[in-house]
């Protein structure tokens, strides 16, 4: 080992989903099967090339305004970043600084493992029950801040309203962060709970329900205080983390409420049907209120299955292994035409692998 490796700071990153470069049924990374509000496309094409000589706003604050509008918050409480990744990794650097553990799920979004490890956060994990639920009991004990995906990921499941505000209101010395990646699908925000609570951060994102994954925004709600401590994070960390086009991009999406209702209602309708589909064909099913579905099934090994997918349907679908979770595939809600294409292959293939199996006997 040379010696100045020692003083390189080494993290186990985390792994994206994959982006293959040719064409599949792409149903690994929770993307929007629709395309972003129409005005995204006017405002991308109207937009003045002579001004990306200039650096864009810093504070975006066009966009901070559309979202302070919409939320009926004011500007200085929403804080915007490079997707919601860029808005917690910032929200582990400013609100967890304490030597004592923070908590999260032992099932959840893998990068809250990475971002605690790069920043030298301790962190202990809360186990989901047998049914894969966050146990709010399990956060009322000594911490050094909390943050749970609602719904969480990759289980798809929501956790009432009133069980969120019991982990917040017990945790009034530490900052809980309520990450709603997928909560456009699934229902009541914890964002109705801003103003009771000064210890709640609210992390949203423009990547999922409002199809603009590619332009990365994202964005956090809170009361001003923290908001300008996290603010204070990002100036001295990058000033100018959002492109002009990405301020534009977003202000469009924003403004156009009826086509963003509508997508999700398309969604959740696709959702519903394709679990019925899949339990049709023997999987058992997370009761997801995300845009994806949690599925296993008893009589087939869903890691081979993911292979298949792959190599002979190119169909993506998401798999990680791991205790618990080693049979289960993360299936992302596509269209009607791509979910279709997924359930006619595995109705196809599932008998071809009974066969298989059958001769390996
Ligand atoms: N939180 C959760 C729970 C997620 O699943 C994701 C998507 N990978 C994110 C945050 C980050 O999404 P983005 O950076 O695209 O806003």
């Amino acid at each position: 080992m040379k010696a100045f490796e020692k003083n390189i700071r080494k993290v186990e990153p985390y792994v994206p989903g994959e982006q293959p470069r040719q064409t599949v049924i792409k149903l690994n990374t929770n993307e929007n099967p629709y395309p972003p509000a129409p005005g995204v496309r006017r405002v991308l094409k109207g937009m003045d090339t002579d001004r990306f000589r200039l650096y864009p706003d810093p504070a975006a604050g066009d966009l901070v305004a559309a979202l302070a509008g919409y939320y009926g918050v004011g500007e200085d409480q929403v804080f915007v970043g490079v997707g919601s990744d860029d808005v917690l990794s910032m929200c582990f650097l400013t609100f967890f600084n304490s030597e004592k553990p923070i908590l999260f799920p032992d099932i959840t979004y893998s990068f809250y493992k990475v971002w605690a490890d790069l920043y030298r956060i301790p962190y202990e994990c809360c186990p989901l029950d047998e049914d894969f639920c966050i146990v709010k009991e399990d956060y009322f004990r000594e911490n050094g801040g909390i943050i749970f995906p609602n719904p969480n990921a990759p289980t798809g499941l929501y956790l009432e309203l009133s069980e969120v505000e019991g982990i917040i209101g017990r945790n009034r010395d530490v900052i809980v962060i309520v990450d709603e990646a997928y909560v456009d699908f699934a229902g009541r925000s914890a964002l109705e709970l801003i103003e009771k609570y000064d210890n709640l951060i609210v992390v949203q994102t423009f990547s999922k329900a409002r199809s603009l994954a590619g332009m990365r925004i994202g964005y956090a709600i809170s009361n001003p205080l923290l908001i300008r401590y996290l603010n204070d994070a990002k100036y001295s960390f990058n000033s100018y983390t959002m492109s002009q086009a990405a301020i534009a991009c977003g202000v469009e999406a924003v403004k156009d409420k009826a086509y963003f209702e509508e997508g999700i209602r398309k969604i959740i309708k696709t959702r519903e049907w394709a679990k019925g589909e899949l339990k049709r064909l023997g999987f058992s099913c997370l009761d997801s209120k995300a845009n994806f579905i949690f599925a296993t099934h008893p009589k087939y090994d869903v890691k081979k299955m993911f292979e298949v997918l792959k190599d002979k349907a190119r169909i993506y679908v998401r798999y990680w292994g791991g205790e618990r979770i080693e049979q289960y595939i993360r299936i992302t809600v596509g269209a009607k035409e791509d979910m279709d294409a997924l359930l006619g292959f595995l109705e196809g293939y599932l008998p071809a692998m009974e066969r298989a199996e059958d001769l390996s006997d």
